[in-house]
């Protein structure tokens, strides 16, 4: 199926490592024009170096951090000198730090609101004017089984996911007559760095092995095991294809079947 992404330009958010990178890495195999920014700038540039030898695309790195307005309106400016105005937007971050209620002061619930939630309107905010100007466009968001159904020990992101969620169907009742399409993509467990450093944590927590942890969650998993980031990714991609002209608004869960909700 021809995606029709050749020649789009896509901003990828938060895509040094894990999903954002897979994303970055399938619009580069469809043809698309990419800019990825992350806050390592070493990091984000050796992903680009990768992922341009990989695929022979077009990919631009920037260093910003999403919780940083200042930041973001730069890497927009320079995402689209590079590439043009992103027909596509890819809102995407690092995970809030998993941690139970009595352990959370304001501060850290105001880190993990700037980073899950207002990280994501600010960067649509800069990203509208341009896809209303060309008569449409789409963004996906990447967010989290958690909205379905509560991850263990996972309080910021099973509060602050909520609030994307509203913001995005919201936001897609407001952007539908300029042809710009908001939809989300949950993942379940995916096999990433983010998954290996949550094990450990909560392996050293418990004293239990991680490895065993892991086997533990894959047994609640129909599938039976962790995503690929390959399979949360093709969900973006079809996302942002012509293939899904008429969805708007909606969360599709990529969670092997995680979710214990209709
Ligand atoms: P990851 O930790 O492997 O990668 C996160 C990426 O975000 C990295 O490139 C990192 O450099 C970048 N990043 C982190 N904080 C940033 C910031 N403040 N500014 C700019 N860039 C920043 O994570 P992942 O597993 O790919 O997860 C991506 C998103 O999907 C996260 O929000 C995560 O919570 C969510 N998610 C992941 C899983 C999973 O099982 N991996 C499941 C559900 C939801």
């Amino acid at each position: 199926m021809d995606l029709g992404l050749r020649d789009v330009p896509v901003l990828v958010a938060a895509a040094s490592r894990g999903i954002g990178r897979e994303v970055a890495r399938q619009f580069l195999l469809e043809g698309a024009r990419v800019a990825i920014f992350a806050r390592d700038e070493a990091a984000v540039q050796e992903a680009a170096d990768a992922l341009a030898a990989e695929t022979g695309g077009e990919v631009h790195a920037f260093s910003a951090d999403v919780t940083d307005a200042a930041e973001l309106e730069r890497v927009y400016r320079a995402a689209v000198a590079a590439i043009g105005a992103p027909g596509v937007l890819v809102n995407n971050a690092g995970g809030p730090p998993a941690a139970p209620h009595d352990e959370l002061g304001d501060a850290a619930w105001m880190a993990a609101f700037e980073l899950t939630l207002l990280s994501v309107v600010r960067l649509t905010r800069l990203a509208l004017p341009a896809m209303r100007q060309a008569g449409g466009g789409r963004i996906v968001n990447i967010s989290s089984v958690s909205v379905r159904q509560p991850l263990d020990n996972m309080m910021l992101s099973n509060s602050l996911r909520l609030g994307v969620a509203g913001w995005a169907k919201t936001l897609a009742d407001e952007v539908a007559a300029d042809g710009i399409l908001v939809n989300t993509v949950c993942p379940g467990w995916t096999a990433t760095d983010r998954v290996a450093q949550l094990l450990e944590a909560r392996g050293a927590a418990l004293g239990s092995d991680p490895a065993e942890l892991r086997k533990a969650i894959e047994s609640r998993i129909p599938l039976g095991r962790l995503a690929a980031p390959a399979e949360i990714a093709a969900a973006v991609l079809f996302l942002a294809s012509r293939a899904a002209s008429y969805i708007t608004g909606t969360q599709l869960l990529v969670d092997g079947g995680y979710a214990r909700a209709l």
